[in-house]
Parts: C-alpha cells; sequence; structure tokens
C-alpha cells in the first residue's frame, strides 16, 4: 500500500527537498501551502524531479475560514500521516510581531492536528528547531538537554512540541517525531529546486551565495569576539537534503508502529565557524566573498551543535553529505537560478 502523506509548507525551502524525497521513497504526497514565502513553481519542478506530479492544495492553515477545505482535503487524500512545516520562521520579525507569530505557527499546527484526528492518521513529524535550546546547554547537545528559546519564533517551536506532547499524551494511537533541525543549507543536486529567500536573507548561507552571485556587495559577519576558535559564531550546518531524508527516516520510524512523542536532533554533529563556513563557499564558487566584520546579533548563541546519536540509533539515520557538498550544491542552485524561482 502507498503511504499518503500531507506535507504543510511543502513548497518551501525544506518542504521542496522533503516532498522529493518522500516521492521518490515511494509515498503519495499533499502540498498544503499559501505560497506567502514559497513559489508555485517549486511545485513542479518538485514534478518534473520527482517524474510524477504531486498533488497540491493552496490554503493558510492558520485562517479559520479554510479550516474545513483543509481538512475535507486531507480526508479526501486519504492521508496515513503528515509533516508539519508551515510557518513563519523569520526570528527578527517574531520580535517584532509576536503575536502574529503565534497565532499563525499555533493555529496551523492545531488545524493540522484537528484535520488529522478527523481523517484518522495521527502521525506527525513537525520541523522544530534546535532554537529550542536556546543558549542553556553544553555541546554537542542531546535531546534531554534544557529547552529555552530566546525569541518569539523560537517559542513557538517549542510550545507546538508541547502541544503535540500533550496530544500524543492525550491519545496513545497518536504518534510525533518533533525534529529539531540544527542549520540546513545547500540545495538538491540538480540545482532546480533551492532557497529563495523573499526578502534580503536573514541567515548566512542564502547571504553569502547572494554575494558570490552579485546580488550583494559584501557580507556582515555578526561578532568576532565570541568564545570560539576564530571568534565567530559557530553552527552545526547540515545539507537539506540529508535533512529531507531524516523526515523520510521518521516516518518510516511512525509507520512501524512507534507512538507517543519523541524529540530527535537533526545535525552532522560537529560545527563550522563563519569564517570557515565562507572559505568553503569561496572554494566551492570559485568567487570572491567580501565581508566585514560587524556587532554581534541580538539572540545568537556563540556556538552549538548537536549530539545525533539519538537519530542513529532511533531512525537510522546520519548526514552523508560533507560541508563542501553543502557550498556546491548550493552555489549550482544559486548561480543557475540567480532571482530564485522568479527568473531574471
Ligand atoms: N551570520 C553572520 N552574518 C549574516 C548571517 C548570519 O555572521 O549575515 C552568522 C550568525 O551570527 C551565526 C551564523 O552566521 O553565527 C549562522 O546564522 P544563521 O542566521 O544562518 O543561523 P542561526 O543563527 O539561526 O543559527
Amino acid at each position: 500500500m502507498t503511504r499518503k502523506i500531507v506535507v504543510t509548507g511543502g513548497a518551501g525551502y525544506i518542504g521542496s527537498h522533503v516532498c522529493l524525497e518522500l516521492v521518490q521513497s515511494g509515498r503519495d504526497v499533499l502540498i498544503i501551502d499559501d505560497f506567502s514565502n514559497a513559489h508555485p513553481e517549486a511545485v513542479n519542478r518538485i514534478g518534473a524531479l520527482a517524474g510524477r506530479k504531486v498533488d497540491f492544495l493552496r490554503a493558510d492553515l492558520a485562517d479559520h475560514g479554510q479550516r474545513q477545505a483543509v481538512a475535507d482535503k486531507i480526508k479526501e487524500f486519504g492521508a496515513d500521516g503528515a509533516v508539519h512545516l508551515a510557518g513563519l520562521k523569520a526570528v527578527g520579525e517574531s520580535v517584532a510581531q509576536p503575536a502574529r507569530y503565534y497565532r499563525v505557527n499555533i493555529g496551523s499546527a492545531l488545524t493540522l492536528v484537528d484535520a488529522m484526528e478527523a481523517a484518522g492518521a495521527k502521525s506527525i513529524v513537525f520541523s522544530s528547531s534546535a532554537t529550542v535550546y536556546g543558549d542553556l546547554n553544553q555541546n554537542p547537545v542531546t535531546e534531554t538537554g534544557r529547552t529555552g528559546a530566546t525569541n518569539p519564533y523560537g517559542r513557538t517551536k517549542l510550545y507546538i512540541e508541547e502541544i503535540l506532547k500533550d496530544v500524543a499524551a492525550a491519545d496513545g494511537s497518536w504518534g510525533v517525531v518533533n525534529l529539531r533541525y540544527f542549520n540546513p543549507v545547500g540545495a538538491h543536486h540538480s540545482g532546480r529546486i533551492g532557497e529563495d529567500p523573499n526578502d534580503i536573507p536573514n541567515n548566512l548561507f542564502p547571504f553569502i551565495a547572494q554575494v558570490a552571485v552579485g546580488r550583494r556587495d559584501e557580507l556582515s559577519v555578526f561578532g568576532n569576539d565570541y568564545p570560539t576558535r576564530d571568534g565567530t559564531g559557530v553552527r552545526d550546518y547540515i545539507h537539506v537534503v540529508d535533512l529531507a531524508k531524516g523526515h523520510v527516516a521518521a516516518l518510516d520510524y511512525l509507520e512501524k508502529g512507534n507512538r507517543g512523542a519523541t524529540a530527535v536532533n537533526l545535525g552532522a554533529g560537529r560545527g563550522y565557524s563563519v569564517l570557515e563556513a565562507v572559505a568553503a563557499f569561496k572554494r566551492a564558487s570559485n568567487r570572491d566573498i567580501p565581508y566585514e566584520i560587524a556587532p554581534r546579533r541580538d539572540g545568537d548563541v556563540a556556538e552549538i551543535y548537536a549530539d545525533p546519536t539519538r537519530a542513529k540509533e532511533l531512525l537510522g539515520w546520519s548526514t552523508e553529505k560533507t560541508i563542501d557538498d553543502m557550498c556546491a550544491d548550493h552555489w549550482r542552485w544559486q548561480s543557475q537560478n540567480p532571482n530564485g524561482y522568479a527568473g531574471d
């Protein structure tokens, strides 16, 4: 029997890679996306890469008026499980507009839970984040480490994890995996799907890539006085295709009948500094990447990287790709699509 998986936010950066891996694993996919921070062209390209079209519903999960249509579509599709990625994700914006972030992110998760419950498909893989660890733990961080996000965006991730835990505690037929992503970067090897930020990129890799391609003059390195090997922030970068495969492994785990709620880190288990990432991208792109040292960014931690042991033990998953793969694939996407999905 072919498993049918709903992917909310399936047209976005991570979602598009997750959908492709799911189709390639033999599953049927229904994308639900409102295209507020994604492009419909991504859906076409997923279909082209996968060799078959994927179903999609354009809907805003946080809009009460659309809840019934979402529930009806999920039932009609015959969903067996869901990967929930839809949500707002800009940290700075979340600080300025907290109520909107809570309403959209938490409201969307609740809509999905209700719709899956109504369809009798009680399995959800949730896109959480390492941001739930705040700055509270020793590296490498394990899932049993203390949680405590430092901004409203991070708190929506934490609260949704807690909500899903409550849902699973209330009804033993629910299975939930809260995937705590470290820093997803890179793109599909084909160069056809990748990250296409709406605005000025907040994250390091899309910013570096836009500098390399000439869309921006220089990178600001946020702080070089952290207690790290070169003073710049250290993160656990993970290739988005490895990350996407982690979702397939989490669904495999749930489909085996594992129930209850479990948090799992998706990271490589090693960190790179900002300057090391810049050097790697320079090698991969053969372009100059001018940078200046700027003040620290509010809310940034000095260093965080995963202990990925649980992912290996529970899901049989670990990363395969290197920082050079991440940079080469990110660069292929950026250089072949300098203006993203919108074209030139
Ligand atoms: N960073 C930077 N310049 C930028 C964007 C990010 O120096 O324009 C640094 C940031 O301070 C952090 C690292 O790059 O040390 C990764 O930042 P990103 O926003 O990509 O991820 P997160 O902070 O969520 O881990």
